[in-house]
């Protein structure tokens, strides 16, 4: 790993400790420059199988069905805060990181469905109208108007 500091090639692990309740270490890391010497700490964790294949939008559109990406995942819980664009910038990228390490620790090869359904469970205990977009966005839930245009959720 390249130096935080001044980008030179080479680093050293000067200590390392696995996390005590997930899948993950930390390690404190030295640059090897002299004239630098910088150390900084590396979180270590797994990341989802990529071989996954995830529905990303919505679901009757085989187009946005790709590769697992933690990226696009963020993006996707991203759109559901179109009413809080502070929440969004904020907590997308943890949001989606919590996501991904739930679904490591409960599911061994998960559809998109599990994908979908632990994001919606993320979110509802985070953002209720988050949750509701995210649901409706997914095909999760319908939202349909009645004859006033009050949109009501099955
Ligand atoms: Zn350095």
């Amino acid at each position: 790993m390249i130096c935080v500091n001044c980008f030179h090639a080479k680093t050293k692990v000067a200590n390392s400790r696995p996390h005590k309740k997930s899948a993950g270490t930390w390690r404190r890391r030295q640059c090897l420059n002299p004239s630098c010497g910088k150390t900084f700490t590396t979180y270590e964790k797994p990341a989802l199988d990529d071989s996954i294949s995830i529905h990303y939008g919505p679901r009757k559109s085989p187009e946005s069905s790709a590769p697992f990406s933690l990226s696009k995942l963020t993006l996707s819980i991203a759109a559901s805060f179109s009413h809080d664009a502070v929440a969004r910038q904020l907590h997308s990228l943890s949001l989606a990181e919590t996501v991904e390490q739930l679904l490591i620790s409960q599911v061994r090869t998960p559809s998109a469905d599990d994908i979908a359904a632990t994001t919606h469970h993320v979110l509802k205990r985070f953002d209720e109208l988050a949750a509701l977009q995210y649901a409706a966005g997914h095909g999760l839930v319908e939202i349909t108007r009645n004859r006033r245009g009050r949109p009501s959720i099955r």
